[in-house]
């Protein structure tokens, strides 16, 4: 059964593409419909929506014009790839899909089952797939896309504080006196926070903004203070704000010694990292370093932003812990306007770490490897003892190589695009098209990834299911749904409890709606710090967004804001203490060389949304950004001489693509920028994936996607 309510004067959602999280009212317009607007509603900014407040970006304002282009709308099916999809009942495919799950667990057993989903999901449909994977057929094999965007910051957290969860929320954008943005491009890619930041930066003097680094980006342009760092140089320049802080005693020595350990170790580390140490690692001047350290040492109040530039490389939670090392150093945390922020990418990330939708979680901001955590789902779920694996499932890139070395016999792929997203796209693609068996669902159809499949399930998408989102500043919206599934879609949870159902474990699966889901996924949070026992669909209907934590046993209205945490300065490790991270700078894991003289950096850009698979079918943005690009400062382009709109070629160890060039001061010598959001469907052989490596953070298993080796060539005639 599905929540699609065909006809409702307007509907409350979230808008389904970054993790800002803006509030989307649906309005029935009454008028005929049109070829570009063929439904009879439009979409708008959600005035009382408190994480943006009616403001959407472009990609938000055009999202009505993707609900109907390109949907995939029956299940398809084929033997082999290089056949053409027939269309099947879903009767027929999900006995396909039971059939193939039940013969691998008879012969190789539930480690050769794997599933990718991803933060599109609803926090519902995330809850669904962990109770099917991790629960019932004991594999934690059940990886997201979150993997290449914010598992540094996930293990960064838990390392430092004890357990996840971003302790900042918006309204402190507006009350900081300082906002340190590293590793993010938070004008393009986070643009209604960023809007909001910049309206109190520019009626406040006082109040700094330090943009770090290696493109001078949207964001950058707007720094009073830009520090345009070498790529991987990032605990260079923290450690080096840290030695500056202690050298001029800027320390909160009375927070340091009574709310954390590993002070130290960390004080001894920072000792090489002198002005002169880091100015030159670093690529920038003493001067700027010290005004750095200046500006965070007189901010009352200093807030930390940062994303992908940061979680996406082979030191990922250790640049996060050096982060918070600062906030540490100087209490600068649990108070307004301060606090070390990670912002997340999809919209429902957030969601999927309460719901346990990564390789190494379990629900409730729970771990597989601990022995207690898996009995208390256990129990919740009715599983015999040792039911739930106590092996970290999966992640991302464990999947290309367990599909390579044939331990990977079924492989599920929900919401996302792995064909076009995942680094080293050659070695991943050779690695789908070995699969024995491939199912894809998706609302969309074609993508690069459906050309892997061979099953196609038709997805519903934001417009059709009524679910749960969690934004970045962890405000949980109910997304509404206001329109029926489009052909034969389903919702994803419903699609993940059939094939529970068919493969036995009914009982596990008797949701009749996706609040009854929720209801059940609330309880197993009681007393986590996630924990949301407070919050249902019917009480977000009523009182609108909560932020959580919201435990039932805290008084109402109260509880509906939860804006900090920490405020107590008790961390949830086991001695209440924050924990100083002690780390050396690595740099990059793919030094230039002769051979391979440049490093490649990959971003986004304002408009478009990931892999495009919406955004490439909305006509105002394609028309934004007709072309992929590759940005070239000009004394590197004249020496091959490269001028604006040259095509080039960019080779990497693992592969080339070819891109017009864009000459630009923006960025450094040395350093080419990519944006990542062209696959095969959206233009010819410019993916900037081609040219990637897979290598990781060893914490949090997220692929360096920000940096790698290349070399170019001279025009291409
Ligand atoms: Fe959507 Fe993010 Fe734009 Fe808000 S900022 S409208 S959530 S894409």
């Amino acid at each position: 059964p599905s929540n699609a309510n065909a006809t409702p004067q307007i509907a409350k959602t979230l808008c389904p593409y970054c993790g800002v999280g803006c509030g989307l009212e649906v309005v029935e317009t009454g008028k005929e419909p049109t070829l570009k607007f063929p439904d009879r509603f439009k979409v708008r900014g959600d005035r009382s929506h408190p994480s943006s407040q009616g403001m959407v970006c472009v990609k938000g304002a055009t999202i009505a014009e993707s609900i109907q282009k390109d949907r995939l709308l029956h299940p398809m099916m084929r033997d082999r790839l290089d056949q053409e999809f027939r269309q099947v009942s879903w009767d027929e495919a999900l006995d396909a899909i039971t059939d193939q799950i039940q013969q691998v667990l008879a012969t190789k057993g539930a480690d050769a089952l794997c599933m990718y989903g991803s933060g599109q999901f609803q926090t519902e449909d995330y809850y669904i797939a962990q109770k099917l994977f991790k629960g019932c057929l004991g594999t934690n094999n059940f990886d997201a896309n979150s993997r290449l965007c914010m598992s540094s910051a996930v293990s960064g957290y838990v390392k430092s504080f004890g357990s996840d969860g971003p302790p900042c929320c918006y309204e402190d954008l507006d009350l900081t006196d300082c906002l340190f943005a590293i590793g993010t491009n938070t004008a393009e890619c986070h643009p209604i926070i960023f809007n909001r930041f910049r309206r109190h930066h520019k009626k406040n003097p006082h109040v700094k903004l330090i943009v770090v680094d290696p493109r001078c980006t949207q964001t950058a342009e707007v720094a009073d203070l830009h520090l345009a760092i070498q790529p991987g140089t990032d605990i260079d320049l923290l450690n080096g704000i840290a030695h500056l802080l202690l050298l001029w005693d800027k320390c909160d020595r009375q927070f340091i010694d009574n709310h954390t350990t590993g002070f130290a170790e960390f004080a001894e580390i920072t000792q090489l990292y002198t002005p002169e140490f880091v100015s030159r690692r670093c690529g920038i001047s003493i001067e700027d370093l010290e005004l750095a350290a200046k500006y965070w040492a007189e901010s009352q109040r200093v807030l930390s932003i940062w994303s992908m530039g940061v979680n996406q490389s082979t030191q990922g939670t250790a640049k996060v812990q050096c982060i918070i090392n600062l906030h540490l150093l100087t209490a600068q945390i649990g108070k307004e306007g301060a606090g070390p922020f990670s912002l997340t990418g999809q919209p429902n990330a957030m969601g999927g770490r309460e719901a346990g939708g990564l390789a190494h979680l379990l629900p409730g901001y729970r771990s597989v490897v601990n022995p207690e955590h898996r009995a208390e789902l256990e129990a919740f779920w009715q599983l015999p003892s040792g039911k739930i694996s106590p092996q970290v499932g999966r992640t991302a890139w464990d999947m290309i190589r367990g599909l390579e070395a044939n331990e990977v016999d079924f492989l599920w792929i929900a919401a996302t695009n792995p064909a076009v997203s995942f680094p080293d796209l050659v070695r991943t693609k050779a690695a789908l098209r070995r699969s024995p068996f491939t199912v894809y669902q998706d609302a969309y159809y074609p993508t690069e990834t459906s050309a892997f499949a061979h099953i196609l399930l038709p997805a519903t998408q934001w417009s059709e299911k009524t679910g749960t989102m969690t934004n970045s500043e962890r405000c949980i919206t109910l997304c509404q749904s206001f329109q029926p599934p489009l052909g034969e879609s389903r919702a994803d949870w419903e699609i993940f409890a059939e094939v529970g159902r068919r493969l036995g474990f009914t009982d596990k699966f008797p949701f009749q709606n996706s609040a009854e889901v929720y209801a059940e996924f609330a309880q197993i949070t009681r007393d986590r710090p996630c924990d949301i026992t407070g919050i249902s669909h019917a009480k977000l209907s009523e009182l609108g967004v909560i932020q959580w934590p919201n435990p039932d046993h805290t008084p109402e209205p109260d509880r509906k804001h939860n804006k900090r945490l920490y405020t107590d300065r008790q961390f949830h490790t086991s001695d209440r203490r924050a924990r100083f991270g002690s780390y050396h700078s690595q740099g990059v894991f793919e030094v230039p060389d002769e051979q391979y003289p440049f490093i490649l950096t990959t971003g986004r850009l304002y408009g478009h949304w990931h892999t495009q698979t919406r955004t490439g079918r909305i006509d105002k943005i394609r028309q934004m950004y007709p072309n992929p690009f590759i940005e070239i400062h000009p004394k590197d382009a004249a020496k091959f001489g490269i001028h604006n709109g040259d095509l080039v070629e960019v080779k990497s160890r693992r592969g080339s693509s070819k891109f017009p060039a864009l000459v630009t001061e923006a960025i450094a010598r040395g350093v080419l920028f990519v944006p990542m959001h062209w696959g095969t469907l959206w233009a010819d052989n410019a993916e900037a994936n081609a040219l990637t490596h897979p290598e990781a953070c060893p914490d949090s298993k997220q692929p360096e996607l920000k940096a790698c080796a290349v070399a170019i060539s001279k025009p291409l005639k």
